[in-house]
């Protein structure tokens, strides 16, 4: 396998070829083994590993992709800047066992290239054969990811119509059909019984879970709980790009969830309020507010009181990073 022979024997096996992925998933099927897989984009955290962790209880072998998808970045956001730390992820992945061991990573290089024939451009390799003369690549939309930007003639997508136009929807139009398409792919080519989602991400899990009920997907959704920071900021790649004085400012995310939280089970259940109360500390902590919204655990429609099972949304602006945060509540 790519990469694999010079890998010492407690490193988990590196597969960057798609084919080779699916032959690794044959074999461990062919063996009696269940596979378990925990997608992500790298710059591995405790939790990303907490993800791990619960794959390793629900299944026999556990995959973890690492891979950061164009196809949920707009050309404008920050694609180029995402941090990627591929060897030391790989000595994190090396350094835990037990409960927490990985059995192969699926590090594909771009999964939007089909190998049509390039020629060398100004700006790398520049695709052509399936784009005809004249033609942007572009959705007749106007709204489209780096995967198009790319060329390369990608024009399949999934899209979960109604979950994804909400909250990170509104402001990252792109953003779920790139995450529901890498997911389908991914579960194409690692063909895993089970996926472990973390519920940091609390629409994309939602999503998940509605396009493989949709779509007949075989293969079980698992939402885990979110890690914090000792804090409480919840763990994300992105915290590396807050700088010391917005790190701090950022706090203003988790210590108010978890008074909204407090106060709606003390009986302060109107939305209205403990929303206005959750912008005015974020705002006033020097953040700026994506959005607060406080919704149904499952349709994410936005409700009025909290009388049933709700989930308090927030993404905000800490200098030039969005960081999402969000609380349970079952009152
Ligand atoms: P990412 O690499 O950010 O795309 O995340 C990969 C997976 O890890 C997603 O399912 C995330 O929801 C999950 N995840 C990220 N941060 C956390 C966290 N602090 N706690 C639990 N899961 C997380």
């Amino acid at each position: 396998m790519e990469g694999g022979s010079a890998v010492p024997e407690e490193l988990p096996e590196i597969i960057t070829n798609k084919d080779e992925m699916r032959k690794w998933s044959r074999a461990m099927r062919c063996r009696g083994n269940t596979i378990a897989l925990v997608p992500t984009m790298g710059y591995l955290h405790q939790g990303h590993l907490s993800l791990v962790e619960k794959a390793r209880s629900l299944a026999d072998v556990v995959v973890v992709s690492i891979y950061v998808n164009p196809g949920q970045f707009s050309p404008s956001e920050d694609l180029s800047t995402y941090p990627s730390d591929f060897d030391g992820d790989i000595r994190k992945l090396g350094s835990v066992s037990g409960c927490r061991r990985v059995d192969a990573v699926f590090h594909p290089r771009n999964l939007y290239d089909y190998g049509i024939i390039g020629r060398k451009g100004k700006g790398g390799i520049e695709f052509e054969g399936l784009r005809e003369e004249g033609e942007t690549g572009l959705p007749a939309s106007g709204v489209s990811s780096c995967v198009e930007e790319m060329g390369g003639g990608h024009e399949t997508w999934v899209k979960v119509e109604r979950l994804e136009r909400g909250l990170c929807g509104k402001s990252r139009p792109v953003f779920f059909r790139g995450v529901a398409t890498v997911v389908t792919k991914l579960f194409n080519i690692v063909d895993p019984d089970v996926a472990v989602f973390g519920k940091k991400d609390y629409q994309q899990w939602r999503i998940v879970q509605r396009m493989v009920r949709d779509l007949d997907f075989g293969i079980r959704i698992v939402g885990s709980d979110i890690l914090r920071e000792e804090d409480g900021l919840a763990m994300s790649s992105r915290n590396v790009r807050l700088s010391p004085e917005d790190r701090e400012k950022a706090l203003s995310i988790s210590k108010s969830l978890f008074q909204a939280k407090s106060l709606a089970e003390t009986g302060q259940t109107n939305c209205g309020e403990l929303r206005d109360s959750l912008v005015q500390a974020i705002t006033g902590a020097g953040g700026k507010v994506d959005y607060v919204e406080i919704v149904d655990q499952q349709s994410l429609e936005t409700v009025g009181e909290v009388n049933s099972p709700v989930v308090i949304c927030i993404a905000a602006w800490f200098g030039n990073v969005r960081l999402i945060d969000n609380i349970e509540i079952s009152v």
